[in-house]
């Protein structure tokens, strides 16, 4: 994204920021897509403040207790016979790296299959299994992690330049090709985001997961729903892997699950997978209290009773509000996404990515608008993110996509 700014935020109220001139700025992407509840979700706020005053940090030797608690919640929603967790990291890089490990030690192979243009984390290693080359360049470690990359479901821009409604899935298709000519021969698992977050709100298409499940079947490769993004209700429901019916062996978490922007990250996975010993996967900050609270009271929001269908309620709203904008400037390709996970591809004369208009309207939002937006940075850098926290209002809904609407009447 691009340097937006030299105001000094001071406070942050729902999902207002606001700086020391006393000037509120909307923010339409929550954080970095991470305050699933906004600045300062009182709940939330009052829970940590509780917990702070009592006891901040033990050595994780006797957290399980605490840790327990919120992996019990989260298995509550999770699918597929999903029935245990490990909660010894504070990032969504480093939590993909223990699932990766486990996919290793548990089937003994070693390659990991990943989409072009995924976004799995800032680790060498996770830079090694995420799709795109540029953040691997002159960081030669990150080469080094058994990553088969493979074309992602990005219609849009078919890679096979198919239409949608007669491809065959060809996508699909070239994974089982990469695995039999392009990885050692020994695969662990596929990593996949249920929607390519970084790399543009990428949709797959129906019918995408059942077949990438099957594969992994055929292929004795685990699954791992990378849900860093898109769980903890982004998308209308606790994972969306609900939502698509993926099926995963396992899922990670990060971003939301710390509801106010607080640091955690868990692996959800079925108990067969559990094989890690704790010397072999954990950080000293893991599972600390205060990000284990945060998670903990987050996840007593999201779980009351209607909430997540007010996100499911509001992201129709939301849908309806881009599709408009859309049908009104060409330079809208296409507007995708579900709940509160939306991207805009913004295109040229001949729906050629059109990267500097992305940052005009990112920028011009910003200081025209006071409306803060992100771009994608992966692919072609021309797509306009909006995810605002869960708990945003249908009128705020309504304001983001306004002040949008009169920045793209000043770009288009
Ligand atoms: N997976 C996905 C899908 C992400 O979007 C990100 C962060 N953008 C990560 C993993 C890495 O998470 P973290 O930044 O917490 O390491």
């Amino acid at each position: 994204m691009q340097t937006l700014t030299n105001n000094r935020f001071t406070v942050g109220k729902g999902i207002k920021l606001i700086d020391d001139a006393g000037v509120e700025y909307l923010d339409g992407v929550s954080g970095t897509f991470n305050l699933s509840l906004g600045y300062n979700h009182p709940h939330v706020v009052h829970k940590i403040q509780e917990q702070v005053g009592n006891l901040t940090h033990m050595s994780s030797s006797f957290t399980e207790p605490y840790v327990n608690e919120v992996l019990d919640h989260l298995i509550e929603y999770a699918p597929n016979d999903i029935d245990a967790g490990w909660m010894r990291d504070i990032t969504g890089s480093t939590a993909n790296e223990c699932a990766t490990k486990i996919a290793q030690k548990y089937t003994g192979s070693t390659d990991i299959v990943s989409l072009y243009l995924s976004h799995h984390g800032q680790t060498q290693f996770a830079t090694g299994i995420s799709g795109n080359a540029f953040r691997r360049k002159r960081f030669p470690n990150s080469s080094a992690a058994n990553a088969v990359h493979v074309p992602a479901p990005y219609c849009y821009r078919c890679p096979f330049k198919s239409k949608s409604s007669e491809c065959g899935y060809q996508c699909v298709e070239a994974i089982s090709d990469a695995i039999d000519y392009a990885s050692s021969g020994s695969v662990a698992c596929m990593i996949i985001e249920p929607i390519l977050g970084n790399g543009g709100n990428i949709m797959p298409p129906l019918g995408y997961f059942q077949r990438i499940r099957k594969l992994c079947d055929e292929n004795n490769m685990l699954l791992i729903a990378d849900e860093v993004q898109t769980g903890i209700g982004r998308t209308g429901t606790m994972f969306a892997s609900e939502l698509f019916d993926i099926r995963p062996d396992m899922i990670t978490l990060a971003k939301g699950l710390g509801g106010i922007g607080v640091p955690v990250a868990a692996v959800l996975m079925q108990s067969r997978l559990n094989v890690l010993e704790k010397h072999e996967h954990s950080f000293t900050s893991g599972s600390n209290l205060i990000s284990v609270t945060a998670a903990k009271s987050t996840l007593e929001v999201v779980s009351e009773p209607g909430f997540l269908d007010a996100v499911k309620r509001k992201g129709i709203l939301l849908e309806s509000l881009l599709q408009e904008l859309a049908q009104k400037y060409p330079i809208i390709g296409e507007a995708r996404g579900v709940g509160l996970m939306w991207g805009l591809e913004i295109v040229g004369d001949q729906n050629e990515p059109d990267t500097p208009k992305t940052n005009a309207i990112i920028d011009r939002a910003f200081t025209d608008q006071h409306l803060i937006l992100r771009s994608s940075r992966y692919g072609f850098g021309n797509v306009v993110k909006v995810r605002p926290a869960l708990t945003t209002t249908e009128e705020e809904l309504v304001e983001i996509v306004d002040r949008l609407d009169s920045v793209l009447a000043s770009v288009h």
